[in-house]
This record gives C-alpha cells, structure tokens and sequence, in this order.
C-alpha cells in the first residue's frame, strides 16, 4: 500500500500561551514590560508565569505561530491532511497543547526534552493592549537529527511550511526542508513572523530566501524587512514586489510573496509579474473582535489550505481573509466550533 500523503507539514516551536487579564498594570511595571511589547524572557521574567497561572481566570491554549497555521490548515482541510514538527518538554504543559491539536485532528511530531519545560507565552493583558513575554525553553532545543529520523514524513509531504521564528533555534532543519522542497519541486513556504527576525536573525533569513516559494509577513516586518536590508523602500507595494523577485533557486516555480496589513488590503506579488495585487479583508463587527494575536497566522492557514487545494491566488487570499476573521473572533488563537466552512 502507498503510505499516506500530507498536504503540508509545517515547523517551528510549540509554545503555551497563559493569557491572564489579572494585575495587569502591576505586571508590567514589576518586569518593565512595554503594554504592546514582545519580550524573549530572562532569568528576571521566568517568575511571571506562575504569577498568570496563579489568575483562576487565566485562560491557557495552545500558541506557537506555526502550531496555530498547522491547526488552521487542518481545521480546513480532509483529516489526517497536516503534520507539525517542533519541541517540548516532558511536562503537563505538552500535554495541554496536544488537547489543542486533538481536538483539530492535527498530528504532531514532537521530539521531547528531558531537561527543559515546555516553551510558554506569558500574555499580559491591559484593556485592549496585550504584552508578550516568551519563554522558548524547550522549543529552543529542536534537533535536525529529530526531522532525519522522521524524514518519511517529510518524503510523504507534498508542501513545506516553516514559521520565521525557528530561525533561532534550528537553522539546519529548516534548511533541510528548504534545500529538498527545490530538489523536489515541492512548495516551500516562510512566514516572517516579527520584525526583530528580520532584523536580528537577518543571515539565516538570507539564506533560506533563495528556497521560498511563498514568502509571508505583516507590514511591519516587510518595513522592517526592507530597513535590515537598506532597500530604500518604505511602501509594502514596493517591498511584498522586492521580496517576490528575490533570486530563485527553483525554476520551476514562480515565488509569490504575500503582506497583510491588518484592517488594510492584503497584498500580493508574483515573480515577474508588474502588477501587486490588493485584496480588500473581510470586515467583521469591532464588537465581535475578541483578540487579533494570531490574526497572520490564522490567515496564514486560510492562504496555505487554499494552496493545498489548488485555488487561485485570489481565492486563497479570501480563504486566509475568512480564517482570519474566525480566529480573532475567539479568545486566544483558536478556531471555532461547532466547525465551520469556507
Ligand atoms: P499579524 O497578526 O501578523 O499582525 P495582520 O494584523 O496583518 O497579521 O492580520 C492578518 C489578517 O487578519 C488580515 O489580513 C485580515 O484578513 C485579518 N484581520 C486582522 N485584523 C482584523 C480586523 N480588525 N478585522 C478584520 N480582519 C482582520
Ligand atoms: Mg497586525
Ligand atoms: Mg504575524
């Protein structure tokens, strides 16, 4: 028998997000934490987390950028469609993020750390701003050699998709994928994920920018993206362009690079193609908009199922539009239930 085909596996770090709305104000003048900021925790924040987990409202679901895009995909797709690969520690933790993937059908490989907690996201919430502080821990420990020993799974996956942010942890991995994505002539996709990778994780981006056949980001990252590069761009028209007709490695395909903009068009690029193309999103009621974080990852999904199920661009784009809008509906980066569909 053939063994099973999957549509996308996707990689980056699996990641708990602890939301508590909780002594906000206190928190963030107990660890100076910007109201709208992203923090890489040190020593001096590791005491928050069990401070939000000491909130009986805290709410706890399962984040990680790439995770939300693979749950995502797998929300939209036929079951058994979307493999994800990352690490985390041998704790209850992996435990409540594996409830999250169950419940979407999203089947995971995880190589596990003895020594490290699972990685978490502490979220600070005040009004409507929202302070992250991340923990990677074990999701800092990912090993190509995990990806090697699971390689059927990668020979059985007809896409790539690698979130931005496993550019600090397993560059190897995620070139692997890269470099037999081009061998293959199979999509390899890249989310950008925050401006500080563009920024500061600017050498390995460089690398794996040959290897995209999908390049995604939001309109800070593009800037940031375009600064880190010295382009002397400013407008995302100009850069999602640039980004499109990087050099490629394969031929074979035409790289397509995409940057949402919040509340404003999405905009997509072809490789030598003139024209951007500007898609309006889907409006939804602010009464309704619970919490954006993950609103790129959830669009992310909508785009890449789109992908997978061979829809034009444009579809694809209102598919990412539609999820989007979904996801930022719910509490944290979920989908919701009752299933619903596109
Ligand atoms: P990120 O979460 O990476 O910053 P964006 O903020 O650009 O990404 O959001 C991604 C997509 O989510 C947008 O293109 C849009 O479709 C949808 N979205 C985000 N915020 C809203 C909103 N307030 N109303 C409707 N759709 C939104
Ligand atoms: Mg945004
Ligand atoms: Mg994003």
């Amino acid at each position: 028998m053939a063994p099973h085909q999957y549509q996308l596996l996707c990689l980056e770090n699996p990641i708990l997000d602890i939301i508590s709305k909780k002594d906000g104000r206190a928190l963030l003048d107990e660890y100076t934490l910007d109201p709208n900021g992203f923090t890489m925790a040190d020593d001096k924040h590791k005491s928050i987390y069990d401070k939000l987990l000491s909130d009986p409202n805290a709410v706890l679901t399962a984040g990680g950028a790439a995770q939300n895009t693979a749950r995502g995909v797998q929300y939209i797709l036929e079951p058994d469609s979307v493999v994800y690969f990352g690490c985390v520690g041998n704790d209850e933790y992996a435990e409540k993020l594996q409830e999250a993937n169950k419940k979407v059908g999203l089947k995971v490989f995880y190589r596990v750390d003895e020594k490290e907690p699972t990685g978490r996201c502490g979220v600070v919430v005040t009004d409507h701003n929202r302070s992250l502080v991340t923990d990677l821990a074990a999701a800092n420990c990912y090993k190509v050699e995990h990806l090697k020993e699971h390689w059927d799974m990668v020979e059985n996956s007809k896409a790539y998709f690698v979130g931005g942010y496993h550019l600090t942890v397993c560059v190897p991995a995620v070139m692997a994928l890269a470099e037999d994505a081009a061998k293959n002539n199979k999509p390899f996709a890249l989310s950008l994920n925050a401006p500080f990778i563009c920024q500061f994780f600017k050498d390995p981006l460089d690398q794996t920018a040959p290897y995209w056949d999908y390049i995604v980001g939001n309109e800070t990252e593009a800037v940031a993206y375009a600064e880190a590069h010295s382009l002397d761009l400013t407008a995302p028209q100009e850069i999602v362009k640039h980004l499109a007709n990087l050099p490629k490695k394969n031929t074979q395909r035409k790289r397509v690079a995409i940057i949402t903009q919040g509340t404003e068009p999405t905009l997509v690029a072809v490789q030598g193609e003139e024209e951007v193309k500007s898609y309006p999103v889907h409006p939804i009621d602010k009464t309704k908009i619970e919490d954006t974080t993950g609103a790129g990852d959830a669009f992310a999904a909508g785009f890449f199922a789109g992908i997978a199920k061979g829809e034009s661009l444009e579809k694809c784009v209102d598919m990412g539009q539609w999820l989007a809008a979904l996801g930022i509906q719910e509490q944290g980066p979920g989908y919701p239930f009752p299933k619903q569909t596109y």
